[in-house]
């Protein structure tokens, strides 16, 4: 597997709690270096635009505005096989099926505040990387 990039999000519950850093050492420790950073708050018609693909959940109304409550972190995350480890250091989306150790595990607080966004696929991590970032604001 070669080198690859994946987008991530540091959530709205984790940064309220002064979490980035924490976060952050995750992912330098399992070999994923954070090529791209920005916190920023979203409009609800950004988080909106951003999960269209959940627009049709009975969850989406909340989660959207979940994600427009506070500032996130947007993230490009590098390394080998970036996507898949990433998914793993975040572990399971409801945090009470996290694997120890995982992001998700130590830090969610529910299925829906979970601490971490990360893409799930080459071509959701090309979108997603887009939507956020311009090549000028990628220093790999
Ligand atoms: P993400 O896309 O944020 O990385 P994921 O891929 O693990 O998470 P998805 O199924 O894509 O999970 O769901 C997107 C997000 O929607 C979840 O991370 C969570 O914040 C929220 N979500 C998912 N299921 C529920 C639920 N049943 N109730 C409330 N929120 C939910
Ligand atoms: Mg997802």
């Amino acid at each position: 597997m070669a080198i690859q990039r994946t987008f991530s999000i540091i959530k709205p519950d984790a940064t309220r709690r002064n979490l980035t850093g924490a976060i952050n050492a995750k992912f330098e420790a399992a070999g994923l270096r954070i090529v791209a950073q920005k916190r920023i708050q979203l409009t609800l018609a950004q988080a909106e635009a951003f999960y269209a693909v959940h627009s049709e959940r009975p969850f989406f109304g909340e989660l959207t505005e979940f994600m427009a409550s506070a500032p996130i972190v947007a993230q490009i995350l590098e390394g080998e096989d970036a996507i898949r480890k990433n998914r793993e250091v975040m572990g399971a989306t409801n945090p009470a099926e996290a694997e120890e150790g995982t992001i998700r595990k130590e830090f969610a607080l529910s299925i829906g505040e979970n601490s971490v966004h990360g893409s799930d696929a080459p071509e959701t991590a090309a979108v997603e990387m887009a939507f956020f970032f311009s090549g000028l604001e990628i220093a790999g």
